[in-house]
Order: structure tokens, then sequence, then C-alpha cells
């Protein structure tokens, strides 16, 4: 499967390459062309396209492997670049330089091998193998202390992780080589050195196709313990002594992320062979892409496509990626939106202008596969986990009061335009004050989280569960109407009531009440919520540990 996959791969590189190669003579003379113009009379946007036109063909021709190709045109886009900073024209030593340069341009183009085994090769020897790694629920502990290492893995199986401990960095190294998906748990302190965690973190993330996904633990706490920590791709970072229901938390979040949809990725460039190149790598990497050729189309796009990142070229006709980055920034809905710019550029200033003006990294084309795709993979990520702690609450990692109401409208639609039932279910722990009174606070918490954990435990991926408020929580339930939710969630009432929850010596069990709604009775979100605090409220009122469907009668 892996080996097909490959072969499909190689084979869409191929018929890119060679299309690339029947193109380059077309490429050249309109290079040419150009330049004939902008000498009989020289304009300024005559410039700035012959030095596109220059600078698309040192990239493309990078991409496919014809470096002499590149390396050329890359001093004619330097020359280009002067003229159009100075804002002159070119003196008669400089045409003269030019005119040679494009000589050597068509020279070494009519030179190419253009045979496909060539080009076959070209693209084998610059491709990496590249993998996709499975959603993983495999921790590696990294620690020198064997004790304390142990300890924390005790922890994490009690919450149904599979973990294994590392003592040493070298055996950790060839494990994560070859299971580079297991999410890694690394101590940055070793005894020989201070730093040894992430010195070898950033070594292996260098080695791989895709970023290991790695925590980092340490007893300090300064910047530039923190600073290198996010240099060797750290998704979080807990100083000890931490408590460990927060780095469940944050393992949970990771691998929630790991089984969501696939990362969406909305690719702009003027240049068609280097937009289906780029688009070809990412999709084989497991992403959703769309490519587009020009800033009209990618704001046509931009809202039915919804994407997680934006990867742009930094020249275009019309108008620049800087300028189009502005004009997304100012769009309701992508002010966040991460944006990497995708060119030839190597002048640091541009760069550093790119990056000051909303873009949020700079690739320098050509690009290798395995960095746009650890780039991209990582951004996302990052994007991705920022937008989990806006939506989810910090106790119970469930969706909170905002999110779930935004949720059930959504859902109300969905289940609308497909005609398939919903149903709405409001879930209240009876009598947490008295919990809270006789058994402290800190007991309160842990039963509200217990019942968090076991509602997520208990119902189908596709249900969505929040806390509403403090011991208050809501189930969103599609393809289910109101018998068959009230059945599920009685089952999991019945469960609850029998756990045993412990404080200090004593042993104490609860129970919740719940309301339920259907779509079918109640036909909007605002209807529907208050249906079932309606029905919760008479669940109350009959004496509590009871399920009530509201059937609107
Ligand atoms: P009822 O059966 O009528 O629901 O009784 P109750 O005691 O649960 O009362 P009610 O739902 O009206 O009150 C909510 C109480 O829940 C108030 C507060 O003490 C407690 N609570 C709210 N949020 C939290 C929390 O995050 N942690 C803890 N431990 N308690 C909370
Ligand atoms: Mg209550
Ligand atoms: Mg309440």
């Amino acid at each position: 499967m892996e080996n097909k996959l490959h072969d499909e791969f190689q084979e869409r590189l191929c018929s890119l390459a060679t299309m690339f190669i029947e193109e380059l003579p077309d490429k050249i003379t309109e290079i040419e062309t150009l330049w004939s113009k902008l000498l009989s009379e020289w304009e300024p946007g005559m410039l700035q396209e012959i030095h596109r036109a220059v600078n698309n063909l040192a990239g493309s021709s990078k991409t496919f492997g014809f470096s002499e190709l590149s390396i050329e045109a890359r001093v004619l886009e330097q020359i280009f670049k002067n003229l159009l900073l100075q804002q002159v024209s070119a003196d008669a030593f400089q045409a003269n330089r030019i005119s040679q340069q494009i000589l050597e341009l068509k020279k070494i183009s009519e030179d190419n091998e253009s045979n496909p085994i060539f080009i076959r090769q070209t693209i084998a020897n610059k491709e990496a193998f590249l993998t996709i790694p499975q959603p993983s629920d495999l921790i590696f502990v990294v620690n020198a202390d064997a004790e304390a290492a142990e300890e924390l893995a005790l922890q994490l199986r009690y919450y149904g992780y599979e973990v294994e401990v590392f003592n040493h960095l070298d055996k950790f190294r060839a494990a994560i080589l070859q299971i580079p998906n297991a999410i890694v748990l690394m101590e940055i302190e070793f005894p020989d050195d201070e730093m040894a965690g992430i010195r070898v973190m950033e070594e292996i993330q260098r080695e791989l196709t895709q970023p290991a996904q790695v925590i980092f633990i340490s007893v300090h706490d300064g910047l530039d313990y923190r600073l290198g920590a996010v240099r060797a791709g750290g998704l979080a970072y807990f100083t000890k002594p931490f408590n460990p229901v927060e780095l469940i938390g944050q393992l949970d979040l990771i691998t929630a992320s790991q089984i969501q949809d696939s990362f969406r990725i909305l690719l702009v460039d003027d240049n068609p062979t280097i937009l289906a190149y780029n688009a070809a790598v990412l999709e084989r990497a497991g992403m959703t892409v769309k490519a587009v050729t020009g800033p009209a189309q990618l704001l046509e796009t931009l809202n039915g496509f919804n994407p997680d990142l934006i990867l742009m070229d930094l020249y275009m006709p019309g108008c620049n990626g800087i300028e189009l980055a502005k004009v997304i920034r100012q769009m309701e809905g992508f002010i966040a939106i991460p944006i990497v710019y995708l060119s030839s550029e190597n002048d640091f200033n541009t760069q550093r202008e790119a990056m000051s003006l909303g873009g949020d990294d700079f690739l320098v084309k050509p690009v290798f596969s395995r960095q746009l795709i650890s780039a991209v993979t990582l951004r996302v990520m990052r994007a991705r986990s920022l937008r989990a702690l806006m939506v989810h609450d910090g106790l119970t990692g469930l969706l909170n009061h905002t999110a779930i109401k935004e949720e059930l409208v959504r859902e109300v639609v969905r289940s609308d335009r497909l005609n398939t039932p919903l149903s709405y279910a409001m879930v209240d722990i009876d009598f947490i004050k008295k919990i809270n009174d006789l058994h402290g606070h800190a007991a309160g918490d842990r039963v509200i989280k217990s019942l968090a954990r076991l509602l997520k435990q208990r119902l189908r991926g596709t249900d969505t569960v929040g806390r509403y408020g403090g011991e208050e929580f809501a189930v969103i339930m599609n393809d289910t109407d109101a018998t068959s939710a009230a059945k599920v969630i009685d089952e999991i009432r019945h469960v609850f009531s029998r756990l045993l929850h412990l404080s200090q010596d004593e042993e104490f069990s609860v129970s919740f009440s719940c309301g339920i709604a259907d779509l079918e009775h109640f036909p909007d979100a605002a209807k529907l919520s208050e249906a079932a605090e309606k029905a919760l409220f008479h669940a109350k009122q009959r004496g509590r540990n009871k399920v009530v469907v509201n059937s609107g009668d």
C-alpha cells in the first residue's frame, strides 16, 4: 500500500517535471520578448513583469532539479531586483550583461536532457520517502531518573495511555525514529547535560518527515529553556512539580487533534507547475489541498473552503503576497489564520517586511518536501491547539458554554438539511452543594470530572458533550430521537450513581438528573434548549436521579 502510494506520487512529480521541460522554451521566449520591449521603452510595470518571470524560472527549475539553469536565472533575477529597488533603468553596461545572461539561459535550456529516465532519477534523488503517521495513543516517557519515569508512566496508564519508558537518550532516539507518531514526554535535564532533552529533540526533528509531538518537562522555568523547547518543536512545557491532571488534559488535546479532520491547506501561486507540485507533496502527506493561481480566486475560495493555513507566493501579478495577507487579515474569521509565504525571495529585508505584515513564516523555494510538510504541520497543529484552548473548558476538557451553544446551532442546521433526528440533553449533578460542604470543593471538582469522563466514554464519537455551567453538562446527540437518547443517558445515570467517590477516608456516591428534548418537537436551537431545561427542572422536582423527556405536551 505504502509503496503503491509512493509510486503514484513519483509518477505525478515526473509528469509535472516533463511539463516543466515542455514549457521551458516558451518561458525563455517570454523573457526575451519582455526584455526587447523594455529596451525599446523602459517602463516600471514591464520591469516588474520580467522580474517575476525570471523569479518564477529560478524557483521552478530548482524545484525540478535543474540547478545550473536555476543558478543562472538567479543571477539575472538579482540584476532586475536591484534595478527595481533603485528605480532606475539599465545603463549600457547592465543592458549588455542582461542580454548575455538571457542568452546563457537559452543555451542551458536547449542543452537540457529531457528524456524521462533523467527526470525520473532527478526526482527520485530529490524526494525522501514520505511516510504518513497514524494516530497514536503511545507515549514515550524519557527521563534519566528511572523511578520518577515509572511513577509518571503509572499515572498515564491509569488514564488509558500505553506508555514506554526510556532512561537513555540513544535508546529513545532509535525508538522514535521507528515510531515517529508516539507522543514524547521529554525531561530536559540529564545528568551530564543540563539541556540534553532539548538538544536531542532538535536533532531528531531534523531527521523526521513530520515533526515529533513532544511535551517538555523541567524544573527550570527560564526563558532560554522555554525558547529552546519551542524551537525543538515543543507543543507544551510543564515545570515541576505539576498537576498530572493538567498533563493528561494536554495529552487528550493532542490525541484528539490527531483524529481530527485532515489539515486543510489553501495554496496560492501564479506558477501552475509549482502549484501542482506543492499540492502533490501536501496531498501525499494526507492533507486536503485547494490550489488557486491568483488573488481573485483566493478570496472566492476562502469562505467556502475554510482552510487551516494559507501558503502563498510572494510575487503574483496584480498584487503581491504581502498586500494580499493584509486583505485576508481584515476579513471576518481570518484574523488569526496562519499565513506562510513561499517564495524564491532570499533578500533578508523583504522577508522581514513580509513577516511583520501578517505573515507567520517564510519558506524559500525550492522547499524540500519534508521541510514543507513539517512547516505546515507544525503551524496547523499550533493554530488548532490554540483554537482548542479557546473553546474547551479547563477543568474537564469538554466544549465550554459558548462553544456547545454554537455547536447546537450548527447541528440543528445540519439535521434540518439531512432530515435526521437530533436530541439535546441537559445534565445537572444532584446536590453538589452538599458534596462541596461535606467533602470539600476539590472533591466536588473530582466528581464533576468523573462525570465528564464518563459521558465522553459512554457516548458515541459523533455526540458532542459540553460543560454548560459549573456542574451542568449539555449533550448533543445527532441521528437520535428523544426516546433513544433517554435510554442511553439513563444507562449512564445508572452507572454514575453507583460510582464510589473518595475523599480523605470517606466513600460517597452522587447522582445526576437529566432533561431531554428533540428537534421533532422543538424545531430550533433556542426552543430545544429551553425545552430540555424545563424537563431537567421536572426531573429535579420529581426527586432527582432521573431522566425526563419533554415531548411537548
Ligand atoms: P440540585 O440537585 O438542585 O442541582 O442541587 P445542587 O446543589 O447541585 O444545586 P445547584 O445546581 O443549584 O447549584 C450549583 C452548585 O454547584 C453551586 C456550586 O457550589 C457548585 N459548583 C458550581 N461549579 C462548581 C465547580 O466547578 N466545582 C465545584 N466543586 N462545585 C461547583
Ligand atoms: Mg446541581
Ligand atoms: Mg446547577
